[in-house]
C-alpha cells in the first residue's frame, strides 16, 4: 500500500477565546435529550436576525437517565438582544434539560468550558500554543545536548505506551492492532503534524509514517533527524498495541532539508521464550 499525496486538511477548531472588538459575545452551555429534533428545536429558538452563530460544538454522553448531548454555542448578539431572556427561552424548548449563559466582556469571550476531552476513551486534554511548546523542546535539545535527545525520546516512549494502554482499554487489542495505522494518525489530530501512515515493504510488521509540519522539526536546521519525541511516541505506542519491542527510525527530516519527516516503525521479531 502506498501513501497518497496529502490532501488539503479540513480545519477543526477548538476555540479558547473569541475576540470581536465592541461586539456583544456570549456562550450558552446546554444539555439536551439525544433525540431526533432536539438540536434543531434549540437552534430554531434563536432569534434571526439578532444573533449570529460563531461556533457550535456538541457531544453525546450518557447521563441523567438516558442519552444526552452536551453542547456549547458561541454567538454574537445585536445590542437589543436580552441574553438572560434568550437563555430563559431556550430552557423552555422541549428536549432542553439545562442552559447556562456566559456573557463576554467588551467583545472578548473566554471559553470557560472545562475539561476538554478527547473522545477516544475520554481522556482529558491540555491545549498548549504550538510554537511555545516547540520552543520548549528546542530549549531541551540545545541546553541538554545528547542527554536532551535521550530525554525527549524516553518521554515520547512513556507517553506512547500509556496512550496505547488507554486505547486498548477503550477499543480492545485485536481491533487496535488491525487499525494501528489509523490510530497513529490520531497523534496528528492532537497537533503534532499532519500524518499519513501505510504499511512499508508490504509487511504488516513495518509501517511508514510521514509527518507534514512536525512540531519538533519544522523551522529547524540540523545535520541529523530531530524528531526524537515523535520517534519515542511512535515506538511506545506501536509496542503497546503490538505487545512487542518496536524500533523507530526517522529516515528523512525537514530539519535536514526533506519535504516531510518520514519514520519507519519495525516490530522486532519475538525472541525465543526462556524455558521453551
Ligand atoms: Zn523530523
Amino acid at each position: 500500500m502506498g501513501l497518497a499525496p496529502p490532501t488539503e486538511p479540513l480545519a477543526k477548531s477548538v476555540a479558547v477565546y473569541f475576540y470581536r472588538p465592541g461586539r456583544s459575545l456570549f456562550h450558552v452551555a446546554f444539555v439536551i435529550d439525544h433525540r431526533p429534533g432536539s438540536l434543531l428545536r434549540l437552534l430554531t429558538a434563536i432569534p434571526v436576525p439578532g444573533v449570529n452563530l460563531l461556533h457550535l460544538t456538541i457531544s453525546i454522553s450518557n447521563g441523567g437517565g438516558g442519552e444526552i448531548a452536551a453542547g456549547h454555542l458561541y454567538a454574537e448578539a445585536a445590542p437589543d438582544v436580552d441574553l438572560e431572556a434568550l437563555t430563559a427561552a431556550l430552557r423552555t424548548v422541549p428536549g432542553v434539560r439545562a442552559a447556562r449563559l456566559q456573557a463576554g466582556s467588551e467583545g472578548l469571550l473566554v471559553d470557560d468550558a472545562y475539561p476538554l476531552s478527547f473522545t477516544a476513551g475520554g481522556p482529558t486534554a491540555l491545549l498548549q500554543r504550538r510554537a511555545a511548546f516547540s520552543r520548549m523542546i528546542q530549549e531541551i535539545r540545545d541546553t541538554m545536548r545528547s542527554g536532551g535527545l535521550v530525554l525527549l525520546y524516553e518521554q515520547g516512549l512513556l507517553y506512547g505506551q500509556s496512550t496505547a494502554r488507554e486505547d486498548v482499554r477503550a477499543i480492545g487489542s485485536e481491533f487496535a492492532r488491525r487499525n494501528l495505522p489509523t490510530l497513529l494518525t490520531g497523534f496528528g489530530a492532537m497537533g503534532w503534524g499532519q500524518m499519513q501512515v501505510a504499511s512499508a515493504e508490504s509487511r504488516a510488521d513495518r509501517l511508514t509514517i510521514r509527518v507534514q509540519d512536525s512540531l519538533e522539526c519544522v523551522g529547524q536546521t540540523s545535520a541529523g533527524p530531530l524528531g526524537h519525541y515523535l520517534r519515542g511516541l511512535f515506538a511506545g505506542y506501536a509496542s503497546g498495541i503490538w505487545d512487542a519491542p518496536v524500533e523507530c527510525t526517522e529516515r528523512a527530516c525537514v530539519a535536514m532539508g526533506a519535504l516531510q519527516c518520514e519514520f519507519l516503525l519495525a516490530r522486532s521479531a519475538p525472541g525465543p521464550s526462556p524455558g521453551r
